[in-house]
């Protein structure tokens, strides 16, 4: 049988090509693999596909009976719905907090503290020594500018910087920051319903029991976020926290300013603006361009209080 390479709900441009890439690096090493993603991919990551001729992961939301590899996430948040009815988890490769995920039998896990999964993976693939086809560097690459933010993001690492360096090399790359740009300005498409803006790189959190949701757009300029798309999107935002959470967030980042301007539907918008620093009259935080490192860890820590 062969075994799933599958990243998170809500796939990012990371996630799809670390599908595709973990695949590659575990083919090289014998191992019967398909790659998958719980979603379509986004406009940022149908640019990236495109522009190097690949093909998006088949799109797999249930898990039962399967055997497994994760890549880009260890929780169970973001995992299909019947994780629990898995066969086997056979590894993870994540760059993430460890999550809640367990396996019934050992498994290879590769998690480490960088800015992107792909770095990781390529690491990987240098260890192994698997070669990365040219086309798949380029998008690894992408992958790469995009979780790091074009190396502006305070996750970014000197590993994730050379190994960036290193796959512009396989792809004959000269100009990865212009790529990246080039990349951003696809990801800034707001042609969307106001549900698929907040979903489209959207994560729930469990912090101290309450469930709390988190979507982030990066976008080149906030200036594209017209008052009555905020609007629309305010609106939308209320109706996802009442889908069972203590609140919802927007996190609108602007990759230029390095700043993001904070969206809540909450119960206690005060409580969740304060410990990330902001206040009712101060929404744009300047700086703050990670979810992962700026906003979760401080909203689990006020939360816990
Ligand atoms: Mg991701
Ligand atoms: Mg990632
Ligand atoms: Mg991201």
């Amino acid at each position: 049988m062969s075994t799933l390479v599958l990243g998170h709900k809500n796939p990012d441009t990371d996630s799809i090509v670390a599908a595709l890439s973990a695949a590659n690096l575990y083919r090289g090493r014998g191992i019967d693999v398909t790659p998958a993603a719980q979603g379509t991919p986004a406009p940022e990551t149908a640019f990236v596909l495109e522009r190097f001729g690949l093909k998006a992961p088949e799109v797999v939301t249930s898990v039962a009976g399967k055997d497994v590899y994760l890549v880009d996430y260890s929780d169970l948040a973001q995992a299909p719905d019947d994780f629990k009815d898995v066969a086997s988890l056979r590894g993870i490769i994540d760059h993430h907090k460890l999550g809640d995920v367990t396996s019934d039998s050992p498994l290879e896990c590769f998690i480490m503290p960088y800015g992107c999964s792909n770095t990781i993976i390529k690491e990987l693939h240098d260890y192994y020594k698997v070669a990365i086809p040219k086309d798949l560097a380029g998008a690894m690459l992408c992958a790469i500018l995009s979780d790091t933010v074009i190396f502006k993001s305070p996750t970014c690492t000197k590993a994730d910087v050379k190994a960036a360096e290193d796959l512009a090399a396989i792809a004959g790359i000269s100009d990865p920051k212009a790529l990246g740009m080039e990349m951003f300005k696809a990801k800034s498409n707001l042609t969307a319903s106001p549900r698929d803006l907040i979903f489209r790189d959207f994560k729930d959190f469990d912090m101290s029991g309450k469930k709390i949701g988190i979507g982030q757009l990066e976008l080149i300029s906030l200036d594209m976020v017209t008052p009555d798309l905020k609007a629309k999107l305010q609106a939308e935002l209320s109706k996802v926290k009442g889908e069972g959470r203590f609140a919802a967030l927007l996190v609108l980042t602007d990759i230029m300013k390095e700043g993001s301007e904070i969206m809540i539907a909450s119960d206690d918008d005060d409580k969740v603006l304060k410990a990330l620093g902001g206040s009712a009259s101060q929404r744009y935080l300047p700086g703050v361009m990670s979810r992962k490192k700026q906003v979760v860890p401080p909203l689990e820590k006020a939360f816990k209080a």
